[in-house]
């Protein structure tokens, strides 16, 4: 298994702890890499508060990259960092903000674009197949394939029909085919 930190500074005196931990807990205890991530990573809210971690494991289906974030609102709903609205060439980071409702176990989220006012419909992680909660006991922490897809990224904006988008239409201009002709006469 292979560990690191997807956040943009990475500072060490908050991933040496669960990193020595989770060590101890693979090769000293002997332990299987869930349990061991769980008790070192996934407990430890203020390492994935400051970055994301990404782990590498070899399972049945083959090599696996995957992402494990801390669920926070406005701008990590499920931990992931959005960054698409329904207008082309819109958002840049922060511009998506998510809003929540319900409680823990079923978690609905909202999108807004404050750069052009999109909306998009309110989802759970139901809607999301390649969103999961680690597990119960860690309501907030969620995993997922890395990187994820722009498809995957796109959830929201493919999930809201056409009628609730805000944003506005680009303006398509049709190439002439004709061409005028002058006389000279
Ligand atoms: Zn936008």
């Amino acid at each position: 298994m292979v560990v690191g930190f997807s956040g943009g500074s990475i500072l060490s005196h908050i991933t040496t702890l669960p990193l020595v931990k989770l060590i101890q807990k693979l090769f000293v205890d002997g332990c299987d890499f869930r349990f061991s991530l769980t008790s070192s990573m996934v407990s430890d809210y203020d390492l994935l508060r400051h970055t994301p971690v990404i782990y590498v494991i070899r399972d049945q289906e083959g090599v696996k990259t995957m992402s494990i974030g801390l669920h926070s609102t406005p701008y990590h709903a499920w931990g992931v960092v959005w960054r698409w609205c329904g207008t082309e060439r819109c958002a840049r980071p922060r511009d998506i903000r998510s809003s929540q409702t319900g409680s823990n176990n079923t978690i609905r989220i909202r999108q807004e674009c404050i750069r052009c006012g999109w909306r998009s419909a309110s989802l759970t992680t139901d809607n999301l197949s390649w969103v999961q909660r680690w597990d119960k006991a860690h309501p907030n922490v969620f995993t997922w394939r890395h990187p994820p897809s722009p498809g995957e990224l796109m959830s929201f904006v493919t999930s809201t029909p056409k009628v609730e988008r805000q944003g506005i239409p680009r303006v398509v201009v049709a190439e002439q085919s004709e061409e005028m002709e002058v006389d000279s006469d």
